[in-house]
């Protein structure tokens, strides 16, 4: 078929492992270190937050991880997710590259999210907890961990990012359907969130707020336990589907690969899931499939951010990590892609970026947005306002290979769908969107309070 627009696997041909990067790294990845000692992380510590399924996968020694079959039931019923040809959009712009895109909008939730929540979900069954607690900026995640709760019949306590919790009330909605309760962060409810409000009570709040308030209840509740949608390793890993079926579904369309892979960060997790199986071709087969991340200006964490040990969250709770970041006290401005607002990036992603495997870009919200319509134009998706910045550069290289005159192949990771992100549209077309450069010394300012970090903490 020439002009095939589709390229789908039968549910036998799903993949049935996970792709683990870290093994095929050319050194190991710095440790986690305890905020409190700064020492490296033991597995006790983390089990105090995470299911002890999830942290085991963050250390293992394997270069596949077999997905059990209870995840893969409710995978299902969604995965694999099609990878289309965008003719339209190619057409469009007089390209001759081949743009393709991975779309994890068909998901019940609209993102790829629910592909670590239903793992870290059926994990905390697994291990007796009956409550998860969790942030989430745009309400995406939450949305992604509220249903798979519902799935496992786990409760779930979400604290949203404040400015999003006004912005997008629909997302507070599917979270209520899925019996999550919601509240606004920072919040009254924890300790944490009373600190902040007390110092600024009308602070939009921030990713790194909300994570303090949802850490601070995972460990003073009992049964309850952690879970985060983004950066850490083992997301990271149960994203990898994505890439897995993708590669297999390049080769349907009948291409040896692709030359340039593309997806937006936040906190990096759906930009490694298709990525990481493509830059295991750079890593054990000397291929150099070009990867890029595409990041807002309003939130620079790869281009402007500092490769540094730094807190995960605002209260020092949660795991140090070395990853790039624009500091923890970071307070971004709510820009509508609220899911690429966090002040670092995942430590693997930020370490094959050091590594050169990774690289990254910046781009303006009004740009993006006109992107994203001229996509939907064409493909007819709407896409989530975090999904546009990787269409935004994927319509930049095929711009870049119609100049050169070269049959690039292109991939990109749409991330999901903005059915529930409208107003940020409407702002965009009644021209209500600025451009937003976050200034220097505000970066400079938050990176002055990264903690120090002793020799010893790292000597091996
Ligand atoms: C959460 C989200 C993102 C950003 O998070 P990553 O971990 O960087 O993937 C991007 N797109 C969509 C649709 C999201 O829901």
């Amino acid at each position: 078929m020439s002009d095939q627009i589709k390229y789908t696997l039968s549910e036998s041909e799903m993949p049935t492992a996970w792709y683990n990067i870290a093994v095929h790294l050319p050194v190991p990845p710095p440790p986690l270190l305890n905020p409190l000692t700064k020492e490296p992380v033991t597995p006790e510590f983390l089990n105090a937050l995470f299911p002890m399924g999830c942290i085991l996968q963050a250390v293992s020694k394997d270069e596949y991880i077999d997905i059990p079959g209870e995840i893969l039931d409710i995978y299902r019923q969604w995965r694999p997710s099609p990878l289309f040809r965008a003719r339209k959009l190619e057409k469009f712009l007089d390209t001759p590259a081949r743009i393709y895109y991975k779309y994890e909008g068909v998901s019940p939730v609209g993102s790829h999210k629910p592909n670590t929540a239903i793992a870290q979900a059926y994990y905390a069954k697994q291990e007796g907890v009956k409550k998860l607690t969790t942030e989430t900026g745009a309400g995406q995640w939450g949305s992604a961990l509220a249903m798979a709760c519902s799935y496992f019949d786990l409760e779930c306590q979400v604290f949203m990012v404040k400015v999003s919790y006004y912005q997008k009330p629909y997302r507070r909605s599917v979270m209520g359907v899925f019996g999550a309760s919601v509240a606004p962060s920072p919040s009254e409810l924890t300790e944490a969130g009373r600190r902040i409000l007390a110092a600024d009570p009308d602070t939009p709040g921030s990713l790194g707020m909300a994570i303090s308030e949802a850490v601070e209840v995972a460990l003073k509740e009992q049964d309850a336990m952690y879970s985060l949608g983004s950066v850490v390793d083992f997301v990271l890993l149960h994203q990898t589907v994505i890439g897995e079926e993708a590669l297999l579904q390049l080769e349907k369309a009948g291409e040896t690969g692709a030359d340039i892979v593309i997806g937006c960060v936040g906190g990096g997790s759906n930009f490694a899931g298709l990525a990481f199986p493509f830059i295991r071709g750079r890593l054990t087969e000397g291929k150099d499939t070009q990867m890029i991340a595409v990041e807002p200006t309003a939130c620079p964490t790869m281009t402007r951010g500092k490769y540094a040990f730094d807190y995960g969250d605002t209260a020092k709770m949660a795991p140090i990590a070395k990853m790039h970041t624009l500091g923890h006290s970071f307070v971004p401005p709510g820009i509508h892609a609220g899911g690429l607002r966090y002040h670092g990036m995942a430590p693997l992603v930020s370490m094959l970026a050091e590594l050169g495997h990774i690289e990254a870009r910046a781009c303006h919200q009004t740009g993006v947005f006109k992107a994203a319509i001229d996509f939907a134009r064409t493909e007819g998706i709407i896409v989530a306002p975090e999904t546009a910045h990787a269409v935004k550069v994927t319509i930049d290289e095929a711009l870049k290979a119609k100049e050169a005159g070269e049959e690039k192949v292109i991939i990109f990771n749409l991330s999901g769908h903005g059915l529930l992100d409208l107003s940020a549209y409407d702002n965009y077309l009644a021209d209500q969107l600025a451009d937003y450069e976050y200034p220097q010394e505000a970066i400079n300012k938050a990176l002055e309070e990264l903690p120090e970090i002793p020799e010893m903490a790292l000597a091996d």
